[in-house]
This record gives C-alpha cells, structure tokens and sequence, in this order.
C-alpha cells in the first residue's frame, strides 16, 4: 500500500541500480530496502528518533530473519545501511558494518510472536514521564486509539540489576518481551518504548501516535482527569484509523514531510 513521493521513486530506481551493481544486500528486494528508508526518515522527521532509535523489518522471505541498518540515526539511513540479521543477533552480510548493540530487542520480539513483522525502539521523549511514573499511557482521543487500552512498563531493573540499561542479551531481550506479551506496546523504564505491528504503515503509525498520546495526556493531567477512550470506543478507532482510508493518507504525508527534508 505504500505510497511514494517522487523522491523515493527514485530512491527506489536508485536500490535496483546498485543492487544490479552488487553491492547491495541482495537478500532483500529494493522495495522492502525502500520501506526501510522511508521508515527511518519518516521517524526521524516526526521526532519520534533522534540520533538513537531504530525500526526493523522481518525477512519477507524468511521469518527466521530480520532486516535492520547498521548503527547509524535514522535520519542518515540509505539502503545500502541495511543488514540481514538472525534472531539470535548475529549479523549475516555485515562485512564492516557495526550493527547495533541493542539489536537484541528486535529478534526476541520476532522469536516470541510470529505475528509480528515490524518492531521499533525508541526513546520518544514525551513517553519517558510515563514509563518512569508506571502512570498508566491510555487512548486520550480517537487518533491515537491504536497504541491500546494496555500498555505494560518493563523494568529492566526488577531481574538484571544496576546496569546501563542497554539491552544487549537475549536474556535481556527475551525477558522485555514477555512484558510485551501478546501487545504491541511495551514501555521501558528509565529508557523507551517497543512498538511492534505487523505492516510498516500501521507499526509507523502507532510509535508516532504513542508520542502524540504521551504529550495529549499530559496536557490533560495538568488541567484536570482525563476522560479516556472506553475499551469498545479504542476498538472502533482503531480499525477506522488503520483503514486505507485514514493509513495511507497519514503515509502519505508523512512520505512527503520526510522527503522534503532528506
Ligand atoms: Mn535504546
């Protein structure tokens, strides 16, 4: 479904040439490297990722694999970026390139739960009061129904003790996503979040109405008690904003907006 600018047409005409040129990770096709791009660009253009953060695919082809970019902002990634990783952490294609230390995350989320195909990690600013509190994030208007009525806060803490808080172990990794369990958000304390989903449009959209929900509610909190979604209305917003109708009009711009400052 994705929807393209000019620009990223030719940034996809640009991924066939060098594929067909063979430097290119070659287990990917230029689309799927495009969509990683894009999604990189568009969560560093919305202020979801700073110099931090990161958005991997799983392998099209091979569930037991997943594709991520080398440690690089998100801003800055090209296709050329993108690494072929197992879901153990080790890297496949690397050759030089240094992947990055918290890659971890993103192949214990994929071993636990086969539905999902996407998986973002990052530091939103505005979610960090949240996951430090254990106030609990909820839907505060329509919009930002996907993120869900639940979302867990994992304290890395409780089972590893004083640490840099980094997750750089399976174990590590493996323990965040139980907390995830069977959602799509995890928050994690004194650090981030997890978003998982199973298309990039929808996965895309929930990190970026995560952040908008965070600052919502806070706003709220400062002047009164917020009056949350109930459970049926978060399940109505939900289907209707990841509807093609409302998802590709957000993707659409949100392409746009990325372009115009890459
Ligand atoms: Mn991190």
């Amino acid at each position: 479904m994705v929807v393209c600018t000019n620009a990223y047409r030719h940034a996809k005409a640009c991924c066939a040439d060098r594929a067909q040129r063979g430097n290119l990770n070659m287990t990917a096709s230029p689309e799927t490297l495009r969509d990683i791009v894009i999604a990189n660009h568009i969560l560093a253009h919305e202020e979801v990722v700073d110099a931090y953060g990161h958005i991997s695919f799983r392998h099209p082809d091979d569930p037991e694999k997943y594709l991520l970019s080398r440690a690089r902002a998100p801003e800055l990634i090209e296709a050329d970026d993108i690494v072929t990783y197992r879901l153990d952490g080790d890297a496949i294609d690397a050759g030089d390139r240094r992947p990055y230390s918290e890659r971890m995350i993103h192949g214990a989320i994929y071993e636990q739960r086969p539905d999902v195909n996407v998986v973002i990690h990052n530091h939103s600013y505005e979610v960090i009061p949240f996951a430090s509190t254990g106030t609990p994030l909820r839907p505060v208007t329509h919009t930002c129904a996907p993120i869900g009525k639940d979302i867990p806060v994992w304290d890395m803490r409780d089972k590893f003790g004083e640490t840099n808080h980094l997750v750089v172990t399976m174990e590590q990794g493996r323990n965040l996503a139980a907390a995830l369990g069977g959602g799509n958000i995890a928050l994690m304390k004194r650090h981030g979040c997890v978003v998982t989903g199973t298309t990039v449009a929808e996965t895309v959209m929930k990190a970026i109405y995560l952040q908008v929900n965070a600052k919502l509610q806070l706003q709220t909190m400062m002047i009164g008690e917020p009056d949350y979604l109930t459970d049926t209305e978060i399940e109505e917003c939900t289907a209707m904003q990841q509807a093609p109708i409302s998802l590709d009009r957000a993707w659409e711009v949100w392409c746009r907006r990325a372009a115009k400052n890459s």
